[in-house]
Protein backbone atom coordinates (compact mmCIF):
# COMPACT_ATOMS: atom_id res chain seq x y z
CA UNK A 1 0.00 0.00 0.00
CA UNK A 2 2.91 2.45 1.05
CA UNK A 3 4.20 2.06 -2.43
CA UNK A 4 0.83 2.90 -4.12
CA UNK A 5 0.42 5.30 -1.57
CA UNK A 6 3.70 7.26 -2.36
CA UNK A 7 2.82 6.74 -6.52
CA UNK A 8 -0.64 8.65 -5.78
CA UNK A 9 1.08 11.79 -3.93
CA UNK A 10 3.74 11.95 -6.55
CA UNK A 11 0.55 12.14 -9.15
CA UNK A 12 -1.05 14.52 -6.45
CA UNK A 13 -3.81 12.69 -6.36
CA UNK A 14 -3.39 12.15 -2.74
CA UNK A 15 -2.05 14.90 -1.05
CA UNK A 16 -3.72 15.35 2.78
CA UNK A 17 -1.88 13.06 5.53
CA UNK A 18 -5.23 12.25 6.70
CA UNK A 19 -5.62 10.60 3.34
CA UNK A 20 -2.38 8.94 3.33
CA UNK A 21 -2.72 7.75 7.06
CA UNK A 22 -5.98 6.86 6.31
CA UNK A 23 -6.24 4.75 3.05
CA UNK A 24 -2.39 3.40 4.83
CA UNK A 25 -4.47 1.53 7.15
CA UNK A 26 -6.69 -0.38 4.77
CA UNK A 27 -5.13 -3.23 3.04
CA UNK A 28 -6.32 -3.42 -0.53
CA UNK A 29 -5.37 -7.13 -0.90
CA UNK A 30 -8.61 -7.77 1.58
CA UNK A 31 -10.89 -6.71 -1.20
CA UNK A 32 -9.27 -7.72 -4.94
CA UNK A 33 -6.98 -10.69 -5.26
CA UNK A 34 -5.44 -9.73 -7.82
CA UNK A 35 -3.08 -7.09 -8.60
CA UNK A 36 -3.95 -4.92 -5.56
CA UNK A 37 -1.49 -2.49 -5.49
CA UNK A 38 -1.88 -1.66 -8.91
CA UNK A 39 -3.81 1.63 -9.66
CA UNK A 40 -6.54 0.28 -11.99
CA UNK A 41 -10.05 -0.48 -11.49
CA UNK A 42 -10.67 -4.44 -11.74
CA UNK A 43 -14.20 -6.53 -12.52
CA UNK A 44 -15.49 -7.76 -9.35
CA UNK A 45 -18.20 -9.50 -11.48
CA UNK A 46 -22.01 -8.45 -12.11
CA UNK A 47 -21.23 -5.77 -14.34
CA UNK A 48 -19.59 -3.50 -11.80
CA UNK A 49 -15.82 -3.18 -10.72
CA UNK A 50 -14.10 -2.18 -7.50
CA UNK A 51 -12.86 1.57 -8.66
CA UNK A 52 -9.23 2.33 -9.06
CA UNK A 53 -7.21 3.20 -5.83
CA UNK A 54 -6.94 6.74 -7.29
CA UNK A 55 -10.75 7.46 -7.61
CA UNK A 56 -11.02 6.27 -4.13
CA UNK A 57 -8.36 8.78 -2.67
CA UNK A 58 -10.26 11.69 -4.91
CA UNK A 59 -13.52 10.85 -2.66
CA UNK A 60 -12.04 10.87 0.68
CA UNK A 61 -9.68 13.94 -0.54
CA UNK A 62 -13.06 15.67 -1.78
CA UNK A 63 -15.05 14.34 1.17
CA UNK A 64 -12.29 15.31 4.34
CA UNK A 65 -12.17 19.10 4.34
CA UNK A 66 -15.87 18.62 5.25
CA UNK A 67 -15.16 17.13 8.65
CA UNK A 68 -13.49 20.20 10.17
CA UNK A 69 -17.43 21.77 10.06
CA UNK A 70 -18.15 19.14 12.77
CA UNK A 71 -15.39 20.33 15.08
CA UNK A 72 -17.55 20.61 18.22
CA UNK A 73 -19.43 17.48 17.50
CA UNK A 74 -18.40 14.11 19.41
CA UNK A 75 -16.86 11.54 17.02
CA UNK A 76 -19.09 9.10 18.15
CA UNK A 77 -21.96 10.93 16.24
CA UNK A 78 -20.52 10.96 13.26
CA UNK A 79 -23.18 8.95 10.25
CA UNK A 80 -21.79 8.52 6.73
CA UNK A 81 -23.70 6.71 3.87
CA UNK A 82 -21.83 4.84 1.08
CA UNK A 83 -24.25 4.06 -1.48
CA UNK A 84 -22.75 0.96 -3.37
CA UNK A 85 -20.53 -0.54 -1.28
CA UNK A 86 -19.10 -2.93 -3.24
CA UNK A 87 -15.91 -4.69 -2.14
CA UNK A 88 -16.22 -2.70 1.12
CA UNK A 89 -12.96 -0.73 0.36
CA UNK A 90 -13.92 2.62 0.59
CA UNK A 91 -16.77 1.83 3.52
CA UNK A 92 -13.32 1.07 5.65
CA UNK A 93 -11.83 3.36 4.92
CA UNK A 94 -14.67 6.14 5.46
CA UNK A 95 -14.30 4.60 9.35
CA UNK A 96 -10.94 4.74 9.44
CA UNK A 97 -11.04 8.39 8.53
CA UNK A 98 -12.78 8.97 11.82
CA UNK A 99 -10.80 6.65 13.61
CA UNK A 100 -13.48 4.34 13.41
CA UNK A 101 -15.75 6.54 15.66
CA UNK A 102 -19.23 6.92 14.81
CA UNK A 103 -21.24 4.90 12.03
CA UNK A 104 -20.78 4.41 8.77
CA UNK A 105 -23.91 2.76 6.78
CA UNK A 106 -22.74 0.67 3.41
CA UNK A 107 -25.66 -0.11 1.14
CA UNK A 108 -25.13 -3.00 -1.73
CA UNK A 109 -28.24 -4.54 -3.77
CA UNK A 110 -26.51 -7.64 -5.26
CA UNK A 111 -26.46 -10.45 -2.27
CA UNK A 112 -23.38 -11.60 -4.15
CA UNK A 113 -21.59 -8.67 -3.41
CA UNK A 114 -22.91 -7.58 -0.37
CA UNK A 115 -21.23 -10.79 0.98
CA UNK A 116 -18.17 -10.55 -0.72
CA UNK A 117 -17.93 -6.99 0.98
CA UNK A 118 -19.24 -8.40 4.46
CA UNK A 119 -16.48 -11.42 3.91
CA UNK A 120 -13.54 -8.86 2.41
CA UNK A 121 -13.92 -6.23 5.87
CA UNK A 122 -14.26 -9.22 8.33
CA UNK A 123 -10.71 -10.32 7.20
CA UNK A 124 -9.34 -6.94 8.95
CA UNK A 125 -11.98 -5.35 10.55
CA UNK A 126 -14.43 -7.56 11.76
CA UNK A 127 -14.21 -5.83 14.78
CA UNK A 128 -16.02 -2.90 13.04
CA UNK A 129 -18.81 -5.08 11.91
CA UNK A 130 -19.27 -6.70 15.42
CA UNK A 131 -18.94 -2.85 16.75
CA UNK A 132 -21.57 -2.16 14.76
CA UNK A 133 -19.53 0.80 13.53
CA UNK A 134 -19.96 -0.18 9.95
CA UNK A 135 -23.81 -1.53 9.12
CA UNK A 136 -24.08 -2.86 5.72
CA UNK A 137 -27.80 -3.34 4.04
CA UNK A 138 -28.43 -5.53 0.80
CA UNK A 139 -31.05 -3.09 -0.60
CA UNK A 140 -31.45 -0.51 -2.98
CA UNK A 141 -29.48 2.15 -2.07
CA UNK A 142 -31.10 4.71 -4.17
CA UNK A 143 -33.08 6.47 -1.50
CA UNK A 144 -30.33 6.23 1.09
CA UNK A 145 -30.97 5.01 4.36
CA UNK A 146 -32.99 7.50 6.33
CA UNK A 147 -32.87 5.58 9.64
CA UNK A 148 -29.23 6.64 10.33
CA UNK A 149 -29.46 9.73 8.91
CA UNK A 150 -28.57 12.80 8.62
CA UNK A 151 -25.23 12.18 7.55
CA UNK A 152 -21.98 13.92 7.71
CA UNK A 153 -20.62 12.89 4.18
CA UNK A 154 -21.88 10.74 1.48
CA UNK A 155 -20.29 8.84 -1.33
CA UNK A 156 -21.87 7.43 -3.69
CA UNK A 157 -20.23 4.90 -5.76
CA UNK A 158 -22.24 4.64 -8.82
CA UNK A 159 -23.66 7.49 -11.18
CA UNK A 160 -27.13 8.75 -10.93
CA UNK A 161 -28.47 10.97 -13.80
CA UNK A 162 -29.06 14.03 -11.45
CA UNK A 163 -28.11 15.02 -8.16
CA UNK A 164 -31.09 12.91 -6.36
CA UNK A 165 -32.94 15.32 -3.86
CA UNK A 166 -33.86 12.53 -1.14
CA UNK A 167 -30.17 11.99 -0.84
CA UNK A 168 -29.40 16.02 -0.45
CA UNK A 169 -32.12 15.48 2.23
CA UNK A 170 -30.41 13.30 4.08
CA UNK A 171 -26.86 15.16 4.31
CA UNK A 172 -26.57 16.99 7.72
CA UNK A 173 -25.80 20.42 7.40
CA UNK A 174 -22.35 21.26 6.66
CA UNK A 175 -22.21 17.95 5.27
CA UNK A 176 -20.92 17.08 2.35
CA UNK A 177 -22.10 14.92 -0.81
CA UNK A 178 -19.39 12.86 -3.52
CA UNK A 179 -21.04 11.86 -6.77
CA UNK A 180 -20.74 10.53 -10.17
CA UNK A 181 -23.27 12.05 -12.06
CA UNK A 182 -24.12 11.68 -15.86
CA UNK A 183 -25.72 8.74 -17.35
CA UNK A 184 -23.40 8.89 -20.58
CA UNK A 185 -19.63 7.58 -19.68
CA UNK A 186 -17.86 9.90 -22.21
CA UNK A 187 -19.64 12.84 -20.53
CA UNK A 188 -19.68 12.22 -16.32
CA UNK A 189 -18.32 13.69 -14.02
CA UNK A 190 -18.11 13.93 -10.07
CA UNK A 191 -20.10 16.55 -8.19
CA UNK A 192 -19.22 18.05 -4.56
CA UNK A 193 -22.77 18.97 -3.06
CA UNK A 194 -22.46 20.85 -0.06
CA UNK A 195 -24.93 22.00 2.95
CA UNK A 196 -23.99 24.75 4.56
CA UNK A 197 -24.66 25.56 8.33
CA UNK A 198 -27.63 27.23 7.32
CA UNK A 199 -29.08 24.56 4.78
CA UNK A 200 -28.29 26.21 1.66
CA UNK A 201 -27.18 23.19 -1.26
CA UNK A 202 -24.73 24.26 -3.54
CA UNK A 203 -22.88 21.90 -6.02
CA UNK A 204 -19.48 21.89 -8.30
CA UNK A 205 -18.69 19.94 -11.12
CA UNK A 206 -15.64 18.46 -10.59
CA UNK A 207 -13.65 15.92 -12.35
CA UNK A 208 -14.16 13.84 -15.32
CA UNK A 209 -15.16 10.00 -14.54
CA UNK A 210 -16.68 6.85 -15.49
CA UNK A 211 -18.41 4.96 -13.31
CA UNK A 212 -21.31 2.32 -13.36
CA UNK A 213 -24.31 3.06 -13.46
CA UNK A 214 -26.68 3.84 -10.01
CA UNK A 215 -29.72 1.37 -11.05
CA UNK A 216 -31.79 -1.28 -10.47
CA UNK A 217 -30.78 -4.64 -9.41
CA UNK A 218 -32.44 -6.41 -12.76
CA UNK A 219 -30.69 -3.76 -15.05
CA UNK A 220 -27.37 -4.02 -13.96
CA UNK A 221 -27.72 -7.96 -13.90
CA UNK A 222 -28.69 -7.45 -17.82
CA UNK A 223 -25.76 -5.19 -18.63
CA UNK A 224 -27.96 -1.99 -18.99
CA UNK A 225 -25.41 0.15 -17.31
N1 LIG B 1 -17.36 1.49 -4.16
C1 LIG B 1 -17.28 0.09 -4.47
C2 LIG B 1 -18.10 -0.34 -5.68
C3 LIG B 1 -18.10 0.55 -6.87
S1 LIG B 1 -19.00 -0.12 -8.24
C4 LIG B 1 -15.87 -0.35 -4.68
O1 LIG B 1 -15.04 0.44 -5.08
O2 LIG B 1 -15.61 -1.55 -4.49
C5 LIG B 1 -20.64 0.47 -7.88
C6 LIG B 1 -21.42 -0.39 -6.90
O3 LIG B 1 -22.73 0.18 -6.79
C7 LIG B 1 -21.62 -1.82 -7.38
O4 LIG B 1 -21.25 -2.70 -6.36
C8 LIG B 1 -23.12 -1.92 -7.68
O5 LIG B 1 -23.65 -3.21 -7.47
C9 LIG B 1 -23.67 -0.87 -6.72
N2 LIG B 1 -24.98 -0.32 -7.07
C10 LIG B 1 -25.43 0.13 -8.28
N3 LIG B 1 -26.71 0.57 -8.18
C11 LIG B 1 -27.07 0.41 -6.86
C12 LIG B 1 -28.26 0.67 -6.14
N4 LIG B 1 -29.36 1.16 -6.74
N5 LIG B 1 -28.29 0.40 -4.82
C13 LIG B 1 -27.19 -0.12 -4.19
N6 LIG B 1 -26.04 -0.42 -4.83
C14 LIG B 1 -25.97 -0.14 -6.15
Amino acid sequence: MKGLLNKLTQEGVVHSKLVYNTMLKVDRADFIEKNPYFDNSQYLGYNVVISAPHMHAYALEYLSPALSNFRNLNPKNFRILDIGSGSGYLTVCLSKLIDDEGIVVGIEHIPELFLKGKKNIQKHHKNLLDEKKIILFNCDGRNGCKEFGPYHLIHVGAAAETIPQVLVDQLARGGRMFIPIGLDPDNQYIYVVDKDLNGNVTSNKTISVCYVLLTSKEKQLRGEC
